[in-house]
């Protein structure tokens, strides 16, 4: 049994947003009718309701009636629970998409991630909830803290270029900054040896979902109802009809769309080890207004590294994760973890200390205490869901008629989503032959990923991968950064004993 706890640690972002549709239920009592069910209210479930809106804004039939069942508060998951980083891959995985899908498939992975960046900044000034959303478009970093890090950054950078050539249009968009005193100025990184930079946005993923969904909400189309778990689904009837179960009753209808993350495989069990759960840890701290000038990452090996951002004001918040230093050392202590309801030991105290240790120029003080999380700042954590082949599934369930599917896509959900839920929402409409007309919206937007598609013939072969000898194998790498020598200074190793595994 998967289902989402129901009393996960408190976020900054859901905390501080104070959003009125936090535990919001349209109605007292559920429809017993629908035409599709939405299970999850996150970013892939708020989405996926919003392009059903727009495809069918337009259309001269009638509207599908919506109904999307959360088992938390609104949006509780992983999306209010994130890194609010818009971060493309824009070179830095091409290698290995290139060793399994050639020069042409790691491109149009890529260029799939980096239309996400446009299709943000035109969907925010389309609905004008830029500002309330705290979008921003900009320059982000990975900053090399080592040669290790630095000799495959810059590598992978070569490798796009060497096969695309310095002119093709996504290695145009990043650049090298080689000299480290120039990548420190620009990091802000202490230590940076040399950095590669990319566009990328950042945006507060709460506040973007609620406003997805108000806006919905206010069309009439969509019955939205927190603190409902879904139990159980059923087959699609003789009779079409598909019988939803939830602790709060049963609904009958047409389509179900699992926008379940990690949870996926509770109503789906072909998905088990297939999407599975790793936990991840962030924090907010205050900082001057504008400190921080760009979003980034901070590079050591291809484990341990850092992520951060600052909201603009009057919020002026650092969100900085990953504490992979500490994490390291206690690989059992975040993989195959569920325990969002705990904080990670030694994890806060890293993380606000920081500032003053890594960033040039942060005036020492006393660090902020981020034991209690709450609108002012505080260390939380979070369930990743991860696909063991790497890529999400999004697409029709393969042997189930009325059931689609768009989960597993793993720490880096945000350039990926969005235009994965505009790849199902159209098949759902399809399925139910109703008279749809693509908005403007996404019309020139690269189709989904090849990777990304569901098939029976992918899901055996997920199956069969050994996902046991996986972990072994990813506990072992862990532990062999952890013997690195930035993984041993007295803040990344406070709580680690050198048997310490979990
Ligand atoms: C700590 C952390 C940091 C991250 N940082 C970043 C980042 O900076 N950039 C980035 O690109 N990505 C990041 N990610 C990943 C990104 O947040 C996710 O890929 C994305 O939010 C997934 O959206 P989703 O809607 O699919 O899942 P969720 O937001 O998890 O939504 C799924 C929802 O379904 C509900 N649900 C599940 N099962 C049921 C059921 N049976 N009945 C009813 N409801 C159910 C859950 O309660 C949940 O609310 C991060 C993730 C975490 C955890």
């Amino acid at each position: 049994m998967v289902l989402p706890l129901e009393n996960p640690s408190k976020s900054y972002w859901i905390e501080a947003a104070e959003s009125k549709l936090r535990d919001f239920r349209s109605t007292a009592e559920l429809p017993t009718e629908v035409d599709i069910v939405i299970v999850g209210s996150g970013y892939t479930g708020a989405t996926t309701a919003y392009w059903l809106h727009k495809y069918t804004a337009k259309g001269k039939g009638p509207s599908p009636k919506i109904l999307m069942l959360e088992a938390r508060d609104i949006c509780g998951g992983a999306t209010g629970r994130n890194g609010g980083q818009l971060r493309p891959h824009a070179y830095s995985r091409y290698p290995k998409w290139c060793e399994r899908f050639g020069p042409d498939g790691a491109l149009a992975l890529i260029k799939h991630e980096m239309a996400h960046l446009s299709a943000f900044k035109e969907l925010v000034a389309e609905e004008g909830i830029a500002e309330e959303v705290c979008f921003k478009l900009g320059e982000t970093f990975d900053a090399a803290m080592s040669d290790e890090a630095w000799k495959r950054l810059k590598g992978a950078y070569e490798a796009m270029k060497r096969d695309h050539g310095a002119n093709g249009d996504v290695v145009r968009e990043c650049r090298l900054i080689e000299d480290p005193a120039a990548a420190e100025e620009f990091t802000q990184m202490k230590g940076c040896i040399g950095a590669v930079i990319h566009p990328a946005g950042q945006i507060w993923p709460y506040k973007f979902i609620h406003a997805l969904l108000r806006i919905v909400l206010d069309t009439g189309k969509l019955n939205l109802q927190a603190h409902t778990p879904v139990t159980a689904v059923s087959e699609r009837g003789a009779d079409g009809w598909i019988t939803v179960t939830t602790a709060r009753g049963v609904v009958r209808t047409k389509a179900v769309v699992h926008a379940t993350n990690r949870w996926a495989s509770h109503l789906l069990p072909e998905f088990t080890k297939v999407i599975y759960q790793n936990r991840a840890t962030l924090a907010a701290i205050k900082a001057p207004e504008g400190f921080i000038k760009h979003t980034g990452a901070q590079h050591w090996d291809d484990i341990v590294n850092n992520y951060h951002l600052q909201l603009p004001p009057p919020y002026n918040t650092i969100i900085v994760g990953g504490a992979k230093q500490v994490l390291c050392h206690k690989p059992l202590s975040h993989m195959r973890s569920d325990e969002e309801d705990k904080i990670i030991d030694g994890v806060a105290d890293f993380l606000r200390t920081w500032p003053a240790s890594d960033i040039v120029g942060w005036e020492e003080k006393e660090p902020t205490e981020l034991a209690l999380p709450t609108k002012e700042g505080g260390n939380w954590t979070g369930t990743e869901s991860s696909s063991i082949d790497s890529f999400p599934f999004v697409g029709s369930v393969s042997n189930r008629p009325g059931h689609f599917i768009a989960a597993g896509f793993s720490g880096h959900g945000m350039p990926r989503i969005l235009l994965s839920s505009a790849h199902i929402t159209p098949l759902v409409l399809a399925f139910l032959k109703l008279d749809t007309s693509p908005p403007a919206l996404v019309a020139a937007y690269p189709s989904l990923p090849e990777p990304f598609a569901v098939s029976i013939e992918r899901i055996e072969l997920a199956q069969k991968i050994d996902a046991a000898a996986r972990l072994e194998e990813s506990v072992k790498s862990s532990l062999e950064s952890a013997k690195k020598t930035f993984c041993n200074d007295a803040r990344s190793r406070s709580t680690a004993s050198p048997d310490d595994t979990n």
